[in-house]
């Protein structure tokens, strides 16, 4: 091959991966002219007649939406127009895809049998967020290329997990890091920048992250803040377990002052009868530190049951001081277990009791369904005697635990700086059904919050937050993650008692201008990516 024709291939591959703002702007610009003059270029799909939702919070409006390549290339009057393919949206809703801040999809990304995310696309969701509550797959980078390689159905992205950096440089065990280990575990999330992650996540409410001090916490959240990064916490307590509900709310604000850093609370709510109504100081702290200049934000699903374990739940941080094998030491320590046994029932207590601990994942499968209060029945034992023993047997069990108020919901629903959010895990109905559950509940059953304002904290507010460019808004430029949906038919159908029933209602779900849910049916497309920080132009600082 000649030099000057390799020079030419090496121009046009050069020119075609660097598309500036401006030269995107200019080609709008054109495309918009030539709309104008009557033109005719062939769009690849236009959604016509759609009542358009556009993510900003702004009222609905009627429009056309017109998709070329992986972009929305019109948002307005398409005239004469014509696409390869039009869908006709009139009488239905055009809202950008859905954001997910938290879910727990890291192994089912992975794993090609469920890459498609299914369970997300049917909810409208074109892009999750996995990592959080401080665990996080690693290293980073080679689980973003795994997907890239694999496919997956909706867009991903990570954020590094301070749990999983603790416990590669310290154990998991309760212990207070050297500045040397302390740099060690900065390194580490520098690095996890670097490779993409959107910031870092922590679960202080879990062992090892309930280990942690907050300066630990603060000079590790910089190492993020520095590249840009967010702050994502299952905070230390939603209840009253250690330090509190308000003063986890309290440390979380100081977290995002000291090392300047946007501060996220994952799931927010008023865990247990003890905290219950507090939901109003909650919004008070959070909305004075706002004011203060502080950015804390919060997501949160529509369900008065959290997703969680009988470990998690109910065994308290200092048993399980140096991981799994120490505490099933403890559990058979007789010396150890009438302590043990006393905090139990005292967390017991916090959770509403065994009635409200429902077994929702099990190796022993005839558990699954039941309450931890008929478990206890069957085999004539105390409720904490019953969790001990399933520890025993067979390591944990997930529960779903019945522990939030309707009104607390809704009070922190109705906040402006709040997102949904799903914390989707196995055998809890949020899942697959968080976020057509909060349109059908809230927006049009009980007409707690608008259309607008739901879909913008399903959307634009979530991208925003994340800072994840150019996608949770119908805009001209942006990715072309749209969806559209029945309003009078969207809802969840996933229970507690069948929590994997696919939620119904999205028509049209795209995913980077593909479509990947048609009239209703999943086409098996694969057309998510792989979102990195600052590594690609799809997810800049
Ligand atoms: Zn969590």
């Amino acid at each position: 091959m000649s030099n000057r024709v390799t020079f030419a291939i090496c121009f046009v591959l050069v020119a075609a991966w660097t598309v500036t703002p401006v030269q995107l702007r200019r080609s709008l610009v054109r495309d918009e002219r030539r709309a104008e003059q009557g033109n005719t270029d062939t769009l690849d799909i236009l959604i016509k007649g759609g009542r358009v939702i556009d993510g900003s919070g702004a009222d609905e409006v009627q429009a056309d939406i017109g998709i070329r390549g992986d972009r929305i290339v019109l948002v307005g009057n398409a005239g004469s127009r014509s696409a390869s393919r039009t869908i006709n949206a009139s009488g239905l809703v055009v809202a950008p895809g859905f954001i997910d801040p938290h879910t727990h999809t890291a192994e089912d990304l992975s794993d090609p049998a469920r890459s498609s995310n299914i369970n997300y696309l049917m909810q409208g969701v074109t892009t999750v967020v996995t990592g959080n509550d401080g665990s996080s797959p690693w290293p980073i980078a080679d689980t973003l290329s795994k997907w890239e390689r694999q496919g997956i159905g909706t867009n991903a992205a990570l954020f590094v997990g301070h749990g999983t950096v603790r416990t590669m440089v310290l154990g998991s065990g309760d212990v207070t890091p050297t500045s040397e280990q302390l740099g060690r575990m900065r390194a580490l999330v520098d690095r996890g920048m670097q490779e993409g992650a959107l910031g870092m996540s922590t679960g202080l409410y879990y062992a090892p992250g309930s280990f942690a001090k907050t300066e630990e916490v603060i000079e590790l959240a910089r190492a993020a803040a520095e590249r840009g990064g967010i702050y994502d916490t299952h905070m230390r307590d939603e209840d009253s377990y250690s330090i509190g509900l308000l003063d986890s709310i309290q440390e979380t604000i100081r977290i995002g002052r000291e090392s300047r850093i946007p501060v996220h609370i994952s799931h927010i709510k008023a865990l247990g009868t003890g905290v219950w109504g507090k939901s109003t100081a909650a919004i008070e702290l959070i909305k004075r530190a706002r004011a203060e200049g502080v950015n804390v934000t919060a997501s949160q699903y529509p369900y008065t049951a959290s997703g969680t374990s009988i470990v998690a739940a109910l065994v308290p941080r200092w048993a399980e001081d140096g991981g799994r094998s120490r505490m099933l030491e403890r559990i058979g320590d007789a010396n150890i277990v009438p302590r043990l046994v006393g905090d139990m029932e005292a967390n017991l207590k916090r959770r509403g009791g065994p009635d409200s601990l429902l077994i929702t994942g099990s190796r022993d499968n005839t558990l699954v369904g039941k309450t931890l209060a008929q478990i206890a029945g069957e085999w004539k034992k105390s409720a904490v005697q019953a969790a001990l023993e399933i520890i025993k047997r067979q390591g944990d069990a997930s529960l779903a635990s019945f522990n939030m108020t309707e009104s607390d919901i809704e009070n922190f629903m109705r906040q402006d700086f709040v997102m949904t959010g799903s914390d989707g895990s196995a055998g809890h109905p949020r899942k697959y059904g968080t976020f057509p559950r909060k349109l059908r509940e809230y927006v049009y059953v009980k007409k707690l919050i608008t259309p607008p304002f739901a879909i913008r904290s399903s959307s634009s507010l979530t991208a925003a937050t994340l800072r994840i460019p150019e996608r949770g808004l119908l805009r001209r430029g942006y990715y072309a993650d749209v969806i559209v949906l029945d309003e009078k038919t969207v809802t969840d159908r996933a229970t507690y008692e069948h929590p994997r029933e696919l939620a119904v209602g999205m028509r049209y779900v795209i995913v980077n201008g593909k479509v990947a849910v048609d009239d209703g049916h999943y086409t098996g497309a694969l057309a998510g990516r792989a979102l990195r920080k600052g590594r690609d132009a799809s997810l800049s600082k």
